[in-house]
């Protein structure tokens, strides 16, 4: 007879690891974990390529949080390499510490503002713009028309297809300014990368004799084949409503690869390009994977409209269309939803793993 599992769990990312991982553990359920890629670890997937170095697939993962129990869980499965995220951005030929902070301005400017002169000078420069209605208004009336022109408008256009006075506020109001020369990206309390690779944090996190993986599966072409009790999707909405409501649109990014027969390309490990060339940015993984290597290699980020569903489009009309499915998502008892593309959200991965983790507690001990 065909084995029953308690949980079918689509998608093998932070979201569906975490919560296979402490279904099997904890409650010692019997789980299915399928991918339709031919890894587990979703977007998070690094691997040595061809010349031993080892790279993202999917873009710069860098793990960063505030949250002492997701960083314990985490914990479990990896050691951690203490690295510290930096960014330049190469702005009329002068690579520029983002987010944009004191050395940013003076070395753009050619000025020797101390803390105060900042925030004066950005108090001359701001416009006053009432009700902010998009990204525009967001940036300009922070930095003012300059600082927008040379390191937000070109940079959006290329990463989303439009110009940020077509995209809603919130894509913009992550970026946080800086009035001294901290030059940290993301500033959280904890911050690093596995020593020995993301790709291992989950082998170990999925070496558990209740876990089943299925690679290269898409749940669809297996669902009526395999007994389970409990589904726990954590792939795009839409798909799995066959659609219904339209597609929520997504933007891609192709990433271009290139080794190069020398210790290191550039000075950090990403460099943005956000007026000059057709790509957004250059990464170079060894800075944050600290891999002693004699050669290195680079990735070239294109953004694009069609490909893989990495970002969700941050426009009223998908906000609307997703609103349409998470109420169909809402009638349904024996599947739950977790993860970036079940909410149609940008989701860092700490905060993937904090919802998994939440989910399996609701599961071990629902609310009456
Ligand atoms: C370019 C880029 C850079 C990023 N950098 C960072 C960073 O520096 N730091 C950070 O914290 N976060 C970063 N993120 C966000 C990070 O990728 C997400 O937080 C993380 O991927 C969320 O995990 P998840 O499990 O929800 O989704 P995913 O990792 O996307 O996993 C979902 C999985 O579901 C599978 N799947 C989908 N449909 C099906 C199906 N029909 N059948 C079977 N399997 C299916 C997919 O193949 C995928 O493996 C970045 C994202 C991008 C796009």
């Amino acid at each position: 007879m065909a084995k029953r599992y308690d949980y079918l769990v689509v998608g093998a990312g932070f979201a569906g690891s975490v919560v296979s991982e402490r279904l099997a553990t904890e409650l010692d359920k019997k789980v299915l974990l399928v991918d339709k890629r031919n890894h587990t670890g979703g977007n998070s997937y690094d691997y040595y390529d061809d010349a031993g170095v080892l790279v993202h697939k999917y873009g710069a993962h860098i793990f960063h949080s505030n949250h002492d129990d997701v960083w314990r869980y985490v914990n479990r499965f990896a050691q951690w390499n203490g690295y510290t995220h930096r960014v330049l951005a190469y702005v009329d030929g002068l690579k520029l510490p983002i987010p944009i902070n004191l050395t940013t301005v003076n070395t753009l400017l050619k000025k020797d503002f101390d803390e105060q002169g900042l925030r004066d000078y950005l108090q001359s420069v701001r416009l006053n713009i009432g009700q902010i209605k998009n990204s525009r208004d967001v940036v300009v009336s922070q930095v003012g028309e300059f600082l927008y022109e040379k390191f937000f408008k070109n940079y959006t256009f290329k990463q989303w297809g439009v110009l940020p006075d077509a995209l809603s506020p919130e894509v913009t109001k992550r970026i946080p300014l800086r009035f001294n020369t901290d030059d940290r990206y993301f500033g959280d309390k904890y911050e690093g990368l596995p020593v020995d690779g993301f790709f291992k944090l989950f082998d170990r996190m999925l070496a558990h004799k209740n876990i089943t993986i299925a690679l290269n599966t898409d749940y669809k072409k297996i669902i009526n084949d395999v007994k389970f009790d409990n589904l726990i999707y954590t792939g795009p909405i839409d798909y799995f409503f066959d659609n219904m409501h339209g597609e929520l649109p997504y933007r891609s990014q192709r990433f271009e690869f290139e080794t190069l027969d020398r210790e290191y390309y550039q000075e950090v490990a990403v460099v943005n390009y956000p007026n000059d060339y057709e790509f957004t940015k250059i990464t170079e993984s060894k800075h944050f994977t600290k891999q002693i290597h004699p050669k290195t290699t680079i990735v070239r980020e294109f953004p694009e409209a069609d490909g893989e569903p990495y970002y969700p489009v941050p426009m009223d009309s998908a906000a609307a269309i997703y609103e349409k499915y998470k109420k169909e998502a809402d009638k349904l008892k024996t599947v739950h939803f977790a993860g970036r593309l079940d909410q149609y959200k940008y989701y860092n991965m700490d905060q993937a793993v904090k919802r998994a983790l939440e989910l399996f507690n609701s599961i071990a001990a629902p609310k009456k």
